[in-house]
């Protein structure tokens, strides 16, 4: 028997995993282990090696996947930890420890409830703690990145269980070393360090101008708040709503150089929106997608664009196929380079795609035009 035989008995084969995503969408993996622990990790995810070739997917909650159509030649790992581990506080600052697996709205929800500064503002982000650094999730004026001190987890390179500080994790926007990186960094644990004495952050304009008649808003408050502006959104999940199967945004704001805003804004005039950006100037996507001429409730077959929220495409009707919301984005995307000369980047990881998501996008805008 070898060290590795135990953990492939483990291994379900040809799991589908459209329900285990948010878009409902996606093939069979090869292989599946779920609830694993942080124990059995080195294990499982060396047979998954050993039989695939290719390091594991390590899966959360499905909520910034677009998994592809048919078999997926991939084995896949779901973390069973969950666990808050609530540090000692000094002075205005307070530590805690989560386990990957926890539900990210069950942590941001304790530390509001312990008075904790930092997350409120994350509230009602699908997805577990530990997808929350690959990406730097963020939303209503945080990012996950302002409180995170260090991530752990499993080096599948080298077997070793390591601890990166915060400033080894090459935090962007909407990206880290993880998201950038080959998939073989396992996160098992994120230490935060939150405040406890700060006053909630209220500087996003929905969220302030939703809280503008409330002399001292409490944490609970702008959690509450930040949850209704999602909800009206549809950027919650939530099965009941017809905008429900999707994987929220799915395009960043785009960053350009100060002259091409100018450029942008001497033609759009006044309301053009832009942001200040460490690497340049943030525009708005959904801005641009909408003056590219296309809006809320668009549909393209099977696939829609969310009649709340410009950029969140939706699986609209049983059918949808993942190949469907691909045409869709790819549409999208033409039209705002051809009005704007902008290429809009994906912001869900797509797997399953034998290319990277920019060229499946290309390609797929290829077929539109000789479709
Ligand atoms: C309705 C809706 C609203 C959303 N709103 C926001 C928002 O406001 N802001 C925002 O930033 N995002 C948002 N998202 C995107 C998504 O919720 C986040 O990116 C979330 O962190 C993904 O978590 P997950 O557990 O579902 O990860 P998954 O989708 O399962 O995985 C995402 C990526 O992380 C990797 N990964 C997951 N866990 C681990 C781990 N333990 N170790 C290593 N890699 C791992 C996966 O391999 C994959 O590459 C939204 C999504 C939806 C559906």
């Amino acid at each position: 028997m070898t060290a590795n035989e135990p953990a492939v008995g483990r291994l379900e084969r040809g799991v589908p995993l459209a329900p285990f995503t948010t878009f409902g969408l996606g093939g069979s993996a090869a292989f599946w282990a779920d609830e694993v622990s942080a124990d059995d990790l080195p294990a499982v995810a060396s047979a998954i090696v050993g039989a695939t070739g290719a390091p594991p997917l390590i899966l959360g909650d499905g909520s910034n996947l677009l998994v592809a159509d048919g078999a997926i030649a991939r084995g896949v790992i779901r973390l069973g930890g969950r666990g808050l581990t609530f540090g000692p506080s000094w002075g205005s600052a307070a530590d805690v420890i989560v386990d990957a697996g926890t539900p990210w709205d069950h942590f941001v929800a304790q530390t509001v409830e312990a008075g904790l500064q930092g997350v409120e503002c994350l509230s009602g982000i699908p997805g577990r703690v530990g997808a929350a650094p690959i990406q730097n999730i963020g939303a209503y004026g945080q990012e996950v990145s302002d409180t995170v001190v260090a991530v752990e987890g499993l080096d599948l390179r080298s077997g070793d269980m390591v601890s990166l500080a915060a400033s080894e994790c090459a935090f962007g926007y909407r990206t880290s070393r993880f998201k950038l990186g080959d998939g073989t960094f396992v996160v098992t644990r994120v230490h935060f360090r939150l405040h406890t004495e700060a006053p909630p952050t209220v500087t996003y304009r929905d969220v302030a101008q939703a809280l503008l008649a409330v002399r001292e808003p409490t944490l609970p408050m702008v959690r509450d708040c930040v949850l209704a502006i999602r909800r009206q959104k549809s950027m919650v999940v939530d099965a009941s709503d017809p905008n429900h199967r999707s994987a929220g945004s799915f395009f960043t704001n785009p960053v350009v150089s100060v002259g091409h805003a100018d450029a942008l804004a001497a033609e759009h005039g006044a309301t053009f929106p832009r942001y200040a950006s460490a690497s340049g100037v943030k525009l708005s996507a959904a801005w641009l997608i909408e003056h590219a001429g296309i809006t809320r409730g668009f549909v393209l077959g099977p696939a829609r664009v969310s009649t709340r929220h410009t950029l969140a495409l939706t699986a609209a009707s049983p059918d949808c196929r993942s190949h469907d919301i691909v045409r869709l984005a790819a549409l999208i995307r033409r039209a705002v380079r051809r009005r704007f000369d902008i290429t809009l980047e994906p912001e869900p990881i797509f797997v399953g795609y034998d290319q990277p998501a920019a060229t499946v996008l290309d390609e797929a805008e290829e077929s539109l035009q000789n479709g």
